[in-house]
């Protein structure tokens, strides 16, 4: 049975579109969709041998190597141009997400929405999505087996738009959707980075005073603040 971390990345992909899952690892995401008939073709993309056999090996024993290619390569480069008008991308930092997409954004003209799922820094995606014409249009954010974990849609558009009467430090840290929301694991996320930077900062105002540490202790106080505000 696929995660519901998938499942809620599954929901999100338009009906009878065309996908192309980079990282897919074991293709579960890609055969759910193409089983239920939600999809009609699919790429699972990846980039490391092991993971790419067991795509390969899972798609075979489903019976789908008619609509699903397995292909290895690095990124987005296991595309071209016109063949999908969705990727999904699932349980990667959000760095290397931000920096798959910006390897291959020469491939994204024919795309029409992104699910990305980072299992850490969102932030770092939600700034190339502003800074490239990428307009989020959804977030969620679950729990499943103790880990929190969040999901950032966007389709071309107004890139500012949700960010509009909002600060923009705290909604690209915790997400423009994720703050208005509220939910139980986001608070439960953020009270718990906060625990952790106090802890921190705790150690740092006892360790010799410096540049550096001074610093530091001002980036995190600075964080601590603008999470509590949004949480209060
Ligand atoms: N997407 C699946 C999921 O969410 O359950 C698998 C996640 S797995 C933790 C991450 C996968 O991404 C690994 O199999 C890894 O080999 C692959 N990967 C990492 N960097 C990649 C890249 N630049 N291009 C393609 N695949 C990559």
């Amino acid at each position: 049975k696929l995660s519901q971390r998938l499942q809620t990345v599954a929901e999100y992909i338009p009906e009878g579109s065309r996908i192309a899952d980079i990282g897919s690892d074991h293709a579960y995401l890609p055969c759910h969709v193409v089983k239920k008939g939600k999809v009609s073709y699919a790429i699972a993309g990846e980039v490391v041998e092991g993971p790419f056999q067991s795509a390969k090996k899972q798609v075979e024993a489903e019976g789908l190597s008619d609509r699903i290619d397995v292909r290895k390569g690095n990124g987005l480069e296991v595309i071209s141009n016109d063949e999908v008008d969705c990727i999904t991308i699932a349980g990667m930092g959000g760095a290397l997400i931000a920096s798959i997409l910006d390897s291959g954004e020469a491939k994204l003209t024919n795309v029409k929405r992104l699910i990305l799922q980072p299992n850490l820094s969102a932030k770092s995606i939600r700034l190339w999505l502003l800074e490239h014409g990428w307009q989020l249009v959804a977030e969620e954010i679950l729990e499943e087996d103790g880990k929190i974990y969040e999901i950032l849609v966007a389709e071309k558009g107004e890139p500012n738009k949700p960010y509009h009467n909002m600060n923009i430090a705290a909604s690209l840290l915790m997400g423009p959707f994720l703050i208005e929301q509220k939910k139980v694991p986001f608070v439960k996320k953020w009270r718990s980075e906060v625990a952790n930077w106090k802890r921190i900062l705790g150690r740092l105002e006892e360790a010799a005073e410096n540049e550096d540490n001074q610093k530091k202790r001002m980036e995190l106080s600075n964080k601590i603040l603008l999470v509590e505000e949004v949480l209060d």
